[in-house]
């Protein structure tokens, strides 16, 4: 069959910040397609799970039967981005509690980790692997999750005050921070980079950020003094 050069992306609809990614979406060229139930799942060339309530939109995705079709579809190597909520529906593991997971990241998430008192703030981050990836992209935390740990095939993307924040594992992609909510399309273009060009896009694994199973403090701490001077809030 012939397929049409222009991927489509869909947006998995069910709870958060949907409109936004379509909207992101669109400004990058990109068909967006928000999808509803898991039938739909097969129109598409990747997938982005949104920010929003991951309890929500985990109880919603078992109750309507997306957990074992997005498993399969991610397993068959189809891209996957997660933001936030996303991003913990995708991890192998939490920190605490029992909810739906898909699992499929191997991570261990702590979610609304920054803590109450600042529930949503904004800051510069370097991102590896997005284009120019010496300009800071600004980062928009809203009760976010961070990273607390990664397995071996995880590279970490970007970090914030000593704690990951945005990584990638094979075909999938997960920031804590809402690259939708910013005019800044360089994360959405690297996920459409991914779904085109596929893994080879991403950073290599050589000299990341942490080193599998030990953490590389020199480099975490350096790129952590660099990161607080750019923090404006
Ligand atoms: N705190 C939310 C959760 O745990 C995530 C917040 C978000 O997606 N902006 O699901």
């Amino acid at each position: 069959m012939e397929r049409s050069k222009k991927p489509t992306v869909g947006v998995l609809a069910l709870q958060g910040a949907v409109r936004e990614h379509l909207r992101s979406l669109a400004d990058c060229g990109a068909r967006g397609v928000a999808v509803r139930y898991p039938s739909e799942l097969s129109l598409c060339d990747g997938l982005i799970i949104p920010g929003g309530e991951s309890t929500t939109i985990g109880r919603l995705m078992r109750e309507y039967g997306f957990i074992d079709e997005i498993k399969r579809l991610a397993g068959e190597g189809m891209p996957l981005y997660g933001t936030c909520a996303g991003l913990i529906l995708m991890a192998k593991r939490l920190v605490e509690g029992d909810q739906p997971l898909l699992g499929l990241m191997d991570v261990t998430v702590r979610r609304n980790a920054f803590g109450r008192q600042v529930d949503s703030f904004e800051t510069d981050l370097r991102i590896e692997g997005i284009e120019e990836e010496e300009r800071p992209f600004r980062c928009v935390f809203i009760r976010a999750p961070w990273i607390e740990e990664v397995g071996s095939e995880v590279r970490v993307l970007a970090i914030h005050r000593g704690k990951v924040v945005a990584a990638c594992q094979k075909n999938m992609l997960a920031t804590a921070f809402h690259p939708e909510l910013t005019p800044d399309l360089r994360v959405h273009r690297l996920f459409l980079g991914m779904i085109t060009e596929g893994e080879r896009l991403l950073p290599s694994m050589e000299n990341p950020l942490l080193e599998s199973g030990e953490r590389d403090t020199r480099s975490v701490n350096g790129r952590e003094k660099v990161e607080e001077q750019r923090v404006k809030n």
